[in-house]
């Protein structure tokens, strides 16, 4: 089975098992895994107070099986305290609710660093989308972090496809987030620059969703 971390679109495929995440004002479908939460590019545009009210009523729903998206973004004009206010407030949740994040985060990794080492975290944080250097990886990973690789591996300049093999296997997923690559196509470049096989990357991610989410597949 191929997984697929995070995505935002709908997909039927039995070959797929595809973790749903939602913005907060969207209706999720319960029936399947899903995560939800305030993303930090719709703090500009939202009601943000109704708007989370919403993540803290279905992050108590068993199917809600990670807070977010949620994160610290430095390439928005919106303002950062701001953003690390609500970005806490998921973290916090997540904490209370004893399930992982799943996070975004933008030339904001000092800051996410920082948050991690200060505060009492015990949860799991998936950074989705990971688009960074060796360097960046080793930090995270020290600091407990798991990275979820996406349709960035495709291009052969990304700063990921130079550093995806620095990624413990016992840290990495991979994604499709909104794009229109399939995650098999994820999957397969993942495979031709790591030398693993399909299958084993498979097996690989497939074992570490099993740790994070203490779920049988
Ligand atoms: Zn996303």
């Amino acid at each position: 089975m191929f997984l697929d971390i995070h995505s935002h679109r709908f997909v039927s495929d039995t070959e797929l098992r595809v973790l749903r995440s939602y913005f907060a004002h969207e209706d999720p479908c319960t029936d399947q895994p899903f995560t939800m939460g305030v993303h930090p590019w719709s703090l500009n545009s939202r009601p943000l107070d109704s708007d989370f009210a919403r993540v803290e009523k279905f992050a108590v729903n068993p199917k809600l099986i990670a807070v977010g998206e949620t994160g610290l973004d430095r390439a928005i004009g919106t303002s950062f305290e701001i953003q690390k206010n609500w970005f806490l407030a998921h973290l916090n949740l997540a904490e209370q609710v004893k399930k992982p994040v799943i996070i975004h985060c933008v030339r904001a990794y000092s800051d996410l660093l920082q948050i991690r080492k200060n505060g009492r975290f015990l949860q799991p944080w998936i950074i989705h989308g990971f688009n960074e250097n060796s360097r960046i990886v080793r930090d995270l990973v020290l600091a407990g972090c798991y990275l979820s690789v996406g349709p960035q591996i495709l291009r052969e300049a990304s700063k990921v496809t130079s550093a995806l093999p620095a990624i413990p296997s016992e840290r990495l997923f991979f994604e499709t987030d909104d794009s229109d690559a399939g995650i098999r196509t994820v999957y397969q470049q993942a495979s031709k620059i790591t030398g693993q096989p399909v299958g084993v990357l498979k097996e690989i991610t497939l074992a570490n969703y099993r740790t994070v989410f203490k779920e049988t597949l």
